[in-house]
Formats: structure tokens, C-alpha cells, sequence
């Protein structure tokens, strides 16, 4: 490992995260094998209480703190960050620069987020996706909704986050329609 702050290879990984499921700790624990250091940026940080979109900013570092924790994650080899969204892509990756410690690679699946920062020239790796069909916030989202086994999909931190601030209750608050909107 690299002692020098500027010269540690970081790489990032920017996702919504609603709520923080297994496959994005499944991933973190790649790219830590792969990088000094990892920066965390919460996306869409500026939502939160919609039924796509339910917890906000802070609910979601906590789940994100309180996970790499439980995975004992050494807390000097990774940064939180939240990241509003801006309406214009073409710069969004500066915005990112803007509010990060410096980075090299950048880990996602997401088509625009890998356009938009290889363009920058950026490194730009895929990581593999793990149990996709199941591990995805939307997945996750339903079986709450359903009342499913939802619990196994997320860290026991997520489970401890969404009883304290009633998360479950919220979301189900969230999908029903109002009377007006039927
Ligand atoms: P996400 O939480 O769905 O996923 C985060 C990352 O984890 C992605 O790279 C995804 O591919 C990966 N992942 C998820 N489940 C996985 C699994 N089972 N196995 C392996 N990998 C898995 O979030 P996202 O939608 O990719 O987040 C991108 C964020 O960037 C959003 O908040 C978006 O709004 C933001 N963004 C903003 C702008 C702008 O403001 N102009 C532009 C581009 C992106």
C-alpha cells in the first residue's frame, strides 16, 4: 500500500442505494481488494420520501457506515459522500471532482455513468454483477412493499436502519395513491 495521500489509488462507486443491498457490499469488498482506497458517493442525495427514492441522504450513510462496519472495513480506506444530482450530465463529472478526494478508477454498471466518465478519461471498470435478478434496490423495494423476505437481500445494518426510522411503514406510505390521484 501507498503511504502518500496523493499518490493512493482510489477508485469510486456512486449509486442511489435505496436502501444498501448485498451486492453493493459484495462490490465494495472487490474493489477494496483492488484500490487503497474507496470513495462512496450516495447518488440522487436530494431525494428522498418517493416510492423510487424513499430514504434520504442521511438514512443512507448510516446504512453505508454501520454495514462496512459490520464487515470491520477499515474506516481510514473509505470516504461517504453525498452527491446531488445536476441537470447537466456534461458536467457532472466535474461536480463529482468537485466534492471528492482525488480518483483514478471508477467501478459501475450504469451505461450513463461509465459514458459520462470515460469521456473524462477515466478508467472505467465493470464489476461483475452478483445475483442481479435478485440484489437490486428495486427487488428490494417490492418484497417490503409485498411483505417478502426482503431482509435477506440487505446487511443487518439496513434491517436496523429501517426499523429506527420506520422505513418499511414509509415506503408503504409512499405507494398508496391518493384518492385524488385514482
Ligand atoms: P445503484 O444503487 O442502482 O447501483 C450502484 C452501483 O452498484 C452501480 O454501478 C450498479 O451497477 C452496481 N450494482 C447494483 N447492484 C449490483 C449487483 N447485484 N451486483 C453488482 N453490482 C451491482 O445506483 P445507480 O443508478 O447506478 O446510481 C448512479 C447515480 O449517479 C444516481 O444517483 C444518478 O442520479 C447519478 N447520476 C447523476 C447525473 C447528474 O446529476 N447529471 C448523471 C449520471 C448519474
Amino acid at each position: 500500500m501507498l503511504s502518500d495521500n496523493m499518490n493512493k489509488v482510489r477508485g469510486i462507486l456512486i449509486g442511489r442505494m435505496q436502501p444498501v443491498h448485498n451486492g453493493h457490499m459484495q462490490i465494495i469488498d472487490k474493489i477494496l481488494d483492488e484500490v487503497d482506497e474507496i470513495i462512496i458517493g450516495i447518488g440522487s442525495a436530494q431525494l428522498s420520501h418517493e416510492i423510487k427514492d424513499p430514504f434520504t441522504a442521511g438514512e443512507r450513510i448510516l446504512m453505508m457506515s454501520q454495514a462496512l462496519a459490520e464487515r470491520d472495513v477499515d474506516p481510514s480506506r473509505y470516504y461517504i459522500i453525498p452527491m446531488q444530482d445536476i441537470n447537466f450530465n456534461a458536467i457532472w463529472v466535474a461536480h463529482v471532482k468537485m466534492i471528492t478526494p482525488p480518483f483514478s478508477i471508477v467501478y459501475s454498471g450504469n451505461p450513463l455513468v461509465k459514458q459520462l466518465f470515460s469521456e473524462e478519461g477515466f478508467e472505467v471498470r465493470q464489476p461483475p454483477l452478483y445475483d442481479r435478478l435478485h440484489l437490486s434496490g428495486t427487488e428490494v423495494r417490492k418484497r417490503i412493499l409485498n411483505d417478502d423476505n426482503w431482509q435477506e437481500l440487505v446487511p443487518d445494518a439496513t434491517v436496523k436502519i429501517l426499523n429506527e426510522i420506520n422505513g418499511v411503514n414509509r415506503l408503504k406510505n409512499l405507494s398508496v395513491k391518493e384518492i385524488s390521484d385514482i
